[in-house]
């Protein structure tokens, strides 16, 4: 089973995506992290996109499409990929699904469903500066990109380039929709009936 976690930044992608890792034994794709790997690695790659996603804004489609691609060739190769994929945040724009929908279907692979993790934009806010306070009060690194002012570009980003995927998959017939409001065993029960 493949599906897609679609949400704003703090939506809890990441911790649900994390759970279902635990949980069923799927495999967790998340562009953003391969992309942080990518700069600590310091990568020409990683190089070239950490001043795009230090100001919020989405590095280019071919370069996500390309690293969405080796992962799932990869696993495609090594009969790998477990119970499934979660795609968190990976596509974030319509030529990034367009491809992803060409690339299961290349492998022959389904896209079960398509996970909306509803939050308002307050809510948001107060999330990812509070997840920045925390790790640096717990002495970890924060990332470049969790504060106000890359904050702001990051919503305006999901608004313009990634909200448009909901109407995609709703017509498409692969979207459901989750009160991302709700606590992290509340959302990760509603999840859980999707996947049932
Ligand atoms: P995330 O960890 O998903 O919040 O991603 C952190 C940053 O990585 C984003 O703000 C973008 O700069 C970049 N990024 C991650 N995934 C994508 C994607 N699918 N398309 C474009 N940029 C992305």
């Amino acid at each position: 089973m493949n599906i897609i976690l679609l949400g704003p930044p703090g939506a809890g992608k990441g911790t649900q995506a994390q759970r279902l890792v635990e949980e069923r034994g799927m495999v967790q794709l998340s562009t953003g992290d391969m992309l942080r790997a990518a700069r600590t690695s310091g990568t020409e790659m990683g190089n070239k996109v950490a001043a795009v996603m230090d100001a919020g804004n989405l590095v280019t489609d071919e370069i996500v499409i390309g690293l969405i691609r080796e992962q799932l060739e990869g696993d495609a190769v090594d009969g790998g990929g477990g119970n499934g994929f979660i795609f968190d945040g990976f596509p974030r724009t319509l030529a990034q699904a367009d491809a992803l929908g060409a690339l299961l279907k290349e492998l022959d692979q389904p896209l079960d469903h398509v996970v909306e993790l509803q939050v308002d934009d307050e809510v948001l806010v107060e999330r990812i500066v509070g997840r920045a306070k925390e790790a640096e009060a717990a002495g970890q690194p924060v990332r470049a990109d969790d504060n106000e002012e890359s904050l702001k570009v990051r919503l305006l980003a999901y608004y313009k380039q990634t909200s448009p995927l909901i109407g995609y998959y709703y017509a498409k017939g692969d979207l459901v929709s989750v009160d991302g409001l709700a606590s992290m065993d509340e959302v990760a029960a509603s999840i859980k009936g999707v996947l049932a």
